[in-house]
This record gives structure tokens, sequence and C-alpha cells, in this order.
């Protein structure tokens, strides 16, 4: 194990805790400082035994009643005097004071809680969940209460990775997954007993011919059943097995390569059940546990990623009518440990080929335009793509304007010739405006064209025949 993944290792080895402290605003004004600060120091009481890496739930105290903030314990023992200064949010300078003797612990915020959450999260209903009074100082989490928060906040802690081998074209193996009890000499096999490891709400990634070409969700853990009769699986003594089911399999629209999960990801030894050999290559087997550190490359690369702490009203924005966007993941990234949110699927390839820019030009008149206004546009259509050349997002795709160039290449009246350049074809005289408009265009060279996609450009070119 690599130094770089110790974080990995104490948490796999050790689990970090989760832990309910109080906030009073009459002391703290905790609300006012995260709303400006990613980061706030809180003082240590003697007894804790609060670690790196757990998590901390501040409770408000009265008027609020409620959960407030969930945050994760960055460092442990700092010195009053290298505290960060935030005397101005303490509304109890007295109670400052008191602190000073105290050792002191770094919170970065990994989310707050909307008023909506905080109507779930209120003392009541986690009286009604297993705590027994209101936190006064620190308390362990009650699992009532851990499975209260992860109910509310629907937050996925636990991944898996399937090969799906050369079945992946079925669409009923992305409903169900199922493997034999024994192998055909009656041993065991720990890549099919750990499909009796996943539980309802874990996300699985599905990986097929050096691709994982999408997700899913464990709708329904394991349970015994006789091999289905639409499944394959290699040389199985008997037909007495196990079955999970999935829901919301998705397949991304940017599959990721295998090299897209860095080496030393791979290649850490992540125990028996990695689904990555020693080499960093995908081993035989069928199911696998993996850490969120890979799962959230995988998710980064797919361009599903939202980072950082995710607001009530973006989270309701983005899920209406589709529960599926509703879903946050706990990660380790390599910038710490964030919630992050999925993005809907479609907008996967507009977050990588645009990134936070507002503006971009178009990928054929070269115009800038907000990027509300461009179209992610498919030089070689998607449909005929190969999982590569969708992997390949960089090349087959460009920026196309919805002022009329994405229109024009959709319905092929733009012909990309074999140096870039614009020809016209079809019906474009049809009326005086569209003859302008494509006339404006013709004889140019497209903005996007470059010696690597004009293959694309070509397959078209072909298409049109
Ligand atoms: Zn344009």
């Amino acid at each position: 194990m690599s130094e770089t993944s110790s974080t990995a290792t104490r948490s796999n080895k050790n689990p970090a805790g989760s832990w309910l402290v109080a906030s009073n605003p009459t002391k703290f004004r905790a609300e006012e400082a995260f709303a400006v600060r990613s980061r706030v120091d809180w003082s240590e009481s003697s007894k804790a035994h609060i670690d790196v890496d757990d998590t901390i739930y501040l409770y408000g105290s009265s008027p609020i009643s409620a959960l407030t903030h969930m945050c994760v314990v960055e460092q442990v023992g700092i010195p009053f005097e290298e505290r960060i200064n935030d005397d101005d949010f303490w509304a109890d300078s007295n109670a400052l004071l008191e602190r000073k003797a105290r050792p002191w612990m770094r919170l970065r915020l990994i989310h707050s809680f909307s008023e909506q959450e905080r109507r779930v999260l209120s003392l009541e209903s986690m009286k009604l969940n297993g705590l027994q009074h209101a936190p006064q100082s620190r308390k362990r989490m009650p699992e009532g209460v851990a499975e209260l928060i992860a109910r509310e906040l629907a937050v996925v802690k636990n991944f898996w990775w399937v090969n799906q081998g050369g079945t992946a074209d079925r669409r009923q193996d992305f409903q169900h997954l199922w493997a034999p009890l024994t192998a055909a000499d009656g041993r065991r096999m720990r890549h099919w007993d750990s499909l009796d490891e996943a539980k309802a709400g874990d996300v699985v990634v599905h990986y097929s011919h050096g691709y994982v070409i999408g997700s899913s969700q464990v709708s329904k853990a394991s349970s015994p059943m006789a091999r289905p009769a639409d499944f394959e699986t290699g040389a199985v003594r008997d037909d007495i097995g196990r079955e999970v089911w999935l829901h919301h399999f998705r397949e991304f629209e940017v599959p990721v390569e295998l090299e897209a999960i860095p080496l030393e990801l791979r290649r850490d030894d992540l125990g028996e059940g990695s689904p990555f050999e020693h080499s960093g290559k995908v081993q035989q087997g069928y199911f696998f546990p993996i850490v969120s550190e890979i799962a959230g490359e995988i998710f980064k690369a797919a361009g599903l990623l939202e980072s950082g702490p995710t607001d009530g009203a973006e989270r309701s924005e983005a899920s209406a009518g589709d529960p599926f966007a509703q879903r946050q993941i706990l990660l380790d990234a390599t910038d710490g440990k964030a919630i992050v949110s999925y993005r809907k699927e479609q907008s996967g390839l507009r977050k990588l080929l645009f990134g936070t820019k507002v503006t971009e030009r178009c990928g054929i008149c070269a115009r800038e335009y907000p990027v509300q206004f461009l179209h992610t546009a498919h030089i070689k259509s998607r449909s005929a793509c190969a999982l590569e050349e969708r992997g390949d997002w960089k090349n087959v795709v460009m920026p196309a304007c919805l002022f009329g160039c994405d229109a024009l290449f959709e319905r092929s009246f733009l012909n990309v010739g074999p140096d870039g350049v614009i020809q016209l074809q079809g019906n474009y005289n049809e009326t005086p405006s569209l003859a302008a408009f494509a006339k404006s265009l013709e004889g140019k060279v497209v903005r996007a064209f470059t010696p690597t996609n004009r293959v694309y450009f070509e397959w078209r070119n072909n298409q049109l025949g």
C-alpha cells in the first residue's frame, strides 16, 4: 500500500466514526461561519476520541433543534494559538476564553442541511430513531439516526464492480446479477459470494470489453435463486445460486476506459476482493467491491460528478421527475471526502466538453456564444460509434451553435470536405433566409476540424454518399 492511500487503509481497517456534536448558536454562530467558510475549527473535549476522517454532524441547539451541518474532521490536536481565527463568529467571548486550554479540531464542511432536510432530521424524529435526549457536547451517532440520515440524504457509500464479459449486450444483465453457490469442483468463489454483501442502495458499475459502460443501483439484496433461464455463466456444477436485483441502469454517455482509473489506484493492494490484478489489469471473476475513490474516478471520467456540497434547492430542481438524479454519493476523492451528486446522464458529455466555461466558440462557424446556446454535436453519430469512439469524445464531439450551425449539420445541409472546408448540399435554397445563412458558411474551414477528427468527418461524408 502506497503512502498516498493511507487514508483508504485506515478507513478499511478501522472504520471512521460518526459523531453528534452540539452546536449552540448563543455561543458560536456556526450557521454564519459555514455560510462563508468551508473550514471551521472546533474545540475538542478532553474525553473525546474523535479522530481524523471521522464524520461530525452538528446539532443546532434550541431553537433550531435539528441537524444543521455534516463535516469531516481534517485535523485534531490543534493548539488554540494555531486555530483559524474566527472570533467574529463567537457570540459569547467568555465561552471562547473558557476553551483556550483545549485542543481544537478542524472541520471541513461537506453538506449544509436544507430547511426541508432539517425538518426530517429534527430532534423529534431523531428521538423516534434511537436518540435518547438532545445532544449535549458530543456523542457517538446512534445507529437509528445514522440510518435516518442515510435515508434522507440517499447517500451511497458502497460500490461494486461487475464484469459483464461478453453478455453486456443483453438488457437483462442490467436488471439482475446471478452467481452459482459453488464452482464445478465444489469450491466457493469469493467473487460470487460477494453478491451476498451487496445491499439495497449500493451502486454497481458495469465493465465490459475494456470500458466501464454504465452504472446501476442495487434494488434488492441477494436471495437464493435457481439459475434464471436467460443466464449463462461458465462451468458450474449445478443451478443453485443467488440473485441480486438492480434498477436505474444508466449507460454512460461517455464510456470510461480502464486507463482513466489511475494505475496507482488499480495497483493498490485493496485486498483479495479487488477487481484488479496487481498489474492493474482487470482480473477474471464476476462481482467485486471497489473503494469509493475508484468509483469517484469513474464518475469523474464519465462527466457525472457534481462536486462540492450541494444545497437542497439545487437537488430538488435536479431531481424533478427523475429520482435517479437525486442520488448522492460519499466519495474519498483525491481532494478529500465529498458528497457529490450524479448529474443526469444526458449532461455528462456537456460537463466534459464545457467544464466550467461560461462561453465557447461554435465548432463550425467559430462564433462565441454562452454555452447554453451550444449543442454537443457528434461528428460521427453516436449510434454508429463503437465503445472506443464514444470514449474518444474529445475528437468525436464538437460544440455547435443553435443559431443554425447545429441544425444544418444534423440535417446534412453542411458537408465538410477532406480539408475541413464547408460545402453546401440539399435544398438550402428553399427560402432566401436559409440560403443567406447557408451561404455565409460556404467555403469556410470548420473551426473544430483537426487531423485527428478528420476520420469522423469522413465517416459523415460517406453517409451522405
Ligand atoms: Zn455556429
